[in-house]
């Protein structure tokens, strides 16, 4: 079965504590080892960005299951695609922290400096996800600036 990704946007049914954030990652990190699936979730303004990686079927049953989930709606598919190599092998879902996204890396792949991926074009969200599984994950979450502003909910 050939490898593929989905790459997906959705909006957090209400603001969702840490808490929340990691019971969902623990759950898919459960999940997603057991299936073989990778990826990565980024979170912030409300707003999600998450990308599986797998075999079809595999990303396939996922995210028919994620569809389902209450705390978030607006699901848009942003891309979907066979691929050659994965970007997260390692991770059964890593996750990204809010340190990470930066102004300057939201005003590089987006429109403005506020994490919105639902208006982001498949090209832009995937350059973002690109850059992200390069970056050192020990050195990425430490050393980027706080932009409280890059995350604050866009009105
Ligand atoms: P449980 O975790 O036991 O859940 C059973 C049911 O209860 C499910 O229908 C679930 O949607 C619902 N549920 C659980 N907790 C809550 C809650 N706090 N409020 C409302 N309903 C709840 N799952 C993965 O396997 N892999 C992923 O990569 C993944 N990514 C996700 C990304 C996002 C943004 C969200 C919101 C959810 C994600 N999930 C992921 C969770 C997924 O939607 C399902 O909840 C999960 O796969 C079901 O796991 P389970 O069968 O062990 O059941």
């Amino acid at each position: 079965m050939p490898l593929s990704r989905l790459t997906y946007a959705s909006r957090a049914a209400e603001a969702l504590p840490p808490d929340a954030i990691e019971r969902i990652l623990a759950v898919s990190r459960a999940n997603n080892t057991r299936a073989g699936v990778t990826g990565a979730l980024m979170y912030g303004a409300r707003e999600f960005l998450q990308c599986l990686e797998g075999s079809r079927e595999a990303v396939n049953a996922t995210y028919a299951r994620i569809l389902r989930d209450p705390r978030h709606a607006d699901i848009v598919i942003l891309d979907f695609r066979e691929i050659e190599r994965r970007w997260f092998a390692g991770w059964g879902m890593h996750h990204v922290p809010p340190l990470w996204s930066t102004r300057q890396r939201l005003l590089r792949y987006g429109e403005r400096e506020t994490f919105a991926p639902r208006t982001m074009s498949a090209g832009s969200a995937l350059a973002l996800l690109e850059d992200l599984s390069r970056a050192q994950p020990a050195d990425g979450d430490e050393v980027e600036t706080v932009a409280s502003a890059a995350l604050a909910p866009r009105r």
